[in-house]
């Protein structure tokens, strides 16, 4: 037995898959089966620093969603997903050695935790090289815009964003060009005993009326296919040409694109989304409302770039700055993430995260800022709350925003505080979203 093998990490679809496209061609130029891979990690419902568990319902459900329309994908081409239960850098060599598989294929995600677990894993292929020879090819893939074609080298990119945006749009970058899903997949081998697999846990948050992400209906339903036809209702209603007039909205499902969930699984590529958005404006027209998709699209991408720049050094205490470590007031953190602060616009926030999994982009910074600002909470501990509850969880955004809204990341302003009158006067007048999350 031998075989090829695709690690799906944050890739969880078929179309637009440079890294699977790559695990099939060289499968069939070796005539080989290929085992398409996901690996559920339970270290992930064990506590973190700061929580009880690194995942909660929301996220878990969604994720199990995803895995679930992907496998279907994989059925469908005569393929199918084994789901190994494990630490990654364990059972993947484990799995890899069993199988005498010849290659690993997967996604490069720049984050820590995930760069680290792909060297381990190049580590244990040296190490068992005498016994068995294997390759791993890390594939980067999760930009719009491929690293190489950028005006800059990875060490001068610019820290930040308004630079780095008017050097992608002077140079004229374009996007790559989304690639087509496989026709078929190559069977998949025989397994050993201890490696067919075992279903990934499911949760089963109840239903609220009130989300503004209700993923329990049909409409937001998870994977590629739910990803292509929410897209296709969007563009249809063409809600791309007011999106920057409502985009700071709190509440409901259509004041921005709500592609985020999708985008953060993999279901949908980033390529996808601006392909399929260029192919909106060439039919209807751009606007500036098209065009601010493809703006906050670009925030997504400077997050990840920076990644690449300076990779563990954004999780240090103290980020890019020279601050000293944050304070923190674990009585009142337990109070922001139970939405008990006192202040109504930011327990109404916290309210609606918890009970649905998602956040509107407005209230993720006023929610950030409180945190930080007004109750002297280590940031840290706010990403990692994000990090259990949102289901368009993203290593890489979630990281940069918190550091942006902590002034040690890379806004030039050192910071940002955003008054919460302010902002309730400005974005919840009459009341409405305090009132559906019963702080008014
Ligand atoms: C403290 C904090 C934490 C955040 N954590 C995450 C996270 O874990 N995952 C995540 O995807 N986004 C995160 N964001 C960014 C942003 O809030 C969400 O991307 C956005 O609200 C998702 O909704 P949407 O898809 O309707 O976005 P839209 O407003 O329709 O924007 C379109 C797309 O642009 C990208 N985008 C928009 N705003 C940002 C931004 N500020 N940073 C990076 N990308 C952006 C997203 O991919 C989004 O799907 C965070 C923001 C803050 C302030």
């Amino acid at each position: 037995m031998s075989c090829v093998v695709h690690w799906f990490r944050n890739d969880l679809r078929v179309s637009d898959n440079p890294a699977l496209l790559a695990a099939i061609a060289e499968a069939k130029a070796r005539s080989l089966p290929l085992l398409p891979v996901l690996v559920w990690d339970p270290a992930q419902a064990d506590a973190s620093r700061w929580l009880p568990q690194r995942i909660g319902p929301h996220r878990q459900a969604w994720l199990a969603g995803t895995v679930a329309a992907l496998d279907a994908e994989l059925r469908a081409r005569g393929s199918r997903l084994l789901v190994l239960h494990g630490a990654p850098e364990v059972v993947l060599p484990e799995l890899m050695s069993a199988t005498e598989a010849v290659a690993l294929h997967s996604e490069d995600i720049p984050a820590p935790e995930e760069a680290d677990q792909a060297k381990a894993i190049a580590r244990a292929a040296k190490r068992l090289e005498a016994s068995c020879t294997w390759s791993c090819t890390w594939h980067w893939q999760s930009t719009m815009l491929a690293p190489d074609d950028l005006p800059f080298s990875q060490r001068d990119l610019p820290a930040v964003f308004t630079t780095f945006r008017q050097h992608v749009e002077q140079a004229g970058i374009a996007p790559r060009t989304p690639l087509p899903a496989p026709q078929a997949l190559p069977p998949v081998p025989e397994l050993p005993a201890p490696h067919k697999g075992q279903p990934l846990p499911v949760a089963v948050p109840s239903p609220d009326a009130r989300s503004s992400f209700p993923f329990h209906q049909p409409a937001f339903a998870a994977g590629e296919r739910g990803a292509q036809a929410h897209l296709a209702q969007y563009f249809a209603r063409r809600l791309p040409h007011s999106y920057k007039a409502t985009r700071n909205g709190l509440s409901g499902t259509d004041f921005s694109s709500k592609l985020s969930p999708w985008l953060a699984t993999g279901a949908l590529s980033a390529a996808q989304a601006i392909a399929a958005i260029r192919a909106f404006e060439a039919e209807h027209g751009a606007n500036d409302g098209s065009y601010w998709l493809w703006f906050e699209l670009l925030w997504r991408e400077h997050f990840r770039l920076l990644h690449l720049k300076h990779g563990s050094a954004l999780y240090r205490a103290r980020g890019l700055s020279q601050l000293p470590t944050p304070p923190h007031d674990e009585a009142a953190f337990r109070c922001w993430c139970e939405g008990r602060t006192g202040e109504p616009l930011v327990d109404a926030g916290m309210r609606e995260l918890a009970a649905t999994g998602w956040l509107s982009n407005r209230l993720r910074q006023v929610v950030a800022s409180y945190l930080i600002h007004d109750l002297a909470c280590d940031w840290r501990a706010g990403a990692a709350w994000f990090e259990a509850c949102l289901i368009d969880f993203d290593v890489h955004s979630n990281q940069g925003n918190w550091l942006y809204v902590s002034g040690r990341g890379t806004d030039p302003r050192g910071g940002r505080r955003f008054n919460p009158d302010k902002q309730t006067r400005e974005h919840d007048p009459d009341g409405a979203y305090r009132r559906l999350w019963g702080t008014a």
